[in-house]
């Protein structure tokens, strides 16, 4: 359950700077984000340098965070999971990480936070902050999930267009093949979201990395299973 999980009121609310340490700003650094005695009076943490741009919905253990990591090494990526201890080894696999690799900055830019995807992402994210998305495997109990409990519907569809930015990318991968259609059909469906062509698809760097990198990926590699995969383009929104 999870009724006792904590969301920021507003993006503007939420403190990342446990998440991504390296990234925070220095008062000097930021001129224009002065520390204020109210900053100090409530305890408020310094901005980051930049903001979360690659959400990894129902990250797992990390897989596709970690082989991500050095290839957008200027961006930031967080994982999102609903699994408390799930999220946990996430945590210390990064930390464990970074300790590893002092000198170059590396996976200082990947970030794992509890939560339920399902709920509350524009507590998270501004309107069009992100540029990428991922659903690798999710839902797994697709065939017995009623349609409001599934990750991909109609509903969620507009949170996702509403956090992702116009060209920004939804990536899919699932061994489902009615899981797959059921995604298709939904973004297909909406009018913020055109698919990507299968050409450009598997031109696309992260679509490799998600294919094998992922630690469901690898399950579905040993046992020889099928992986469907598909990509929709966030659009302009049409001019009032
Ligand atoms: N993406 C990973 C991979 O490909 O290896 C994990 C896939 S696993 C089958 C699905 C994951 O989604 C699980 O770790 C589960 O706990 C998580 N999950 C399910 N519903 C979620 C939700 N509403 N919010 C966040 N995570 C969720």
């Amino acid at each position: 359950s999870d009724h006792h999980l904590v969301y920021p009121i507003s993006p503007d609310h939420m403190d990342w700077s446990s998440y991504y340490p390296a990234f925070v700003t220095t008062p000097e650094e930021d001129q224009a984000n002065p520390v204020t005695d109210i900053d100090i009076d409530i305890g408020r943490a310094r901005p980051l340098k930049k903001n979360v741009e690659v959400a990894d919905i129902g990250c797992g253990f990390g897989g596709l965070l970690v082989a991500l990591a050095p290839v957008l090494p200027d961006t930031l990526l967080l994982g999102m999971e609903i699994r408390t201890q799930v999220t946990e080894y996430v945590q210390e696999r990064i930390k464990a990480l970074r300790a590893q690799n002092p000198d170059t900055g590396l996976y200082q830019n990947i970030g794992c936070l509890r939560a339920n995807a399902m709920k509350f992402l524009p507590n998270f994210f501004k309107k069009h902050q992100l540029s990428k998305i991922f659903f690798c495997f999710p839902d797994p109990h697709f065939k017995a999930r009623k349609h409001k409990a599934r990750i991909v519907s109609t509903t969620l569809n507009s949170e996702y267009a509403y956090v992702l930015r116009p060209g920004g990318i939804i990536y899919t991968i699932t061994d489902v093949e009615d899981l797959h259609n059921w995604m298709v059909s939904h973004f297909d469906a909406h009018p913020s979201f055109e698919r990507v062509p299968e050409e450009e698809q598997e031109a696309d760097d992260c679509v490799k990395i998600m294919r094998v990198e992922t630690e469901e990926g690898k399950k579905v590699e040993r046992n020889k299973g099928p992986k469907f995969v598909a990509l929709f383009r966030r659009l302009e929104d049409p001019p009032w």
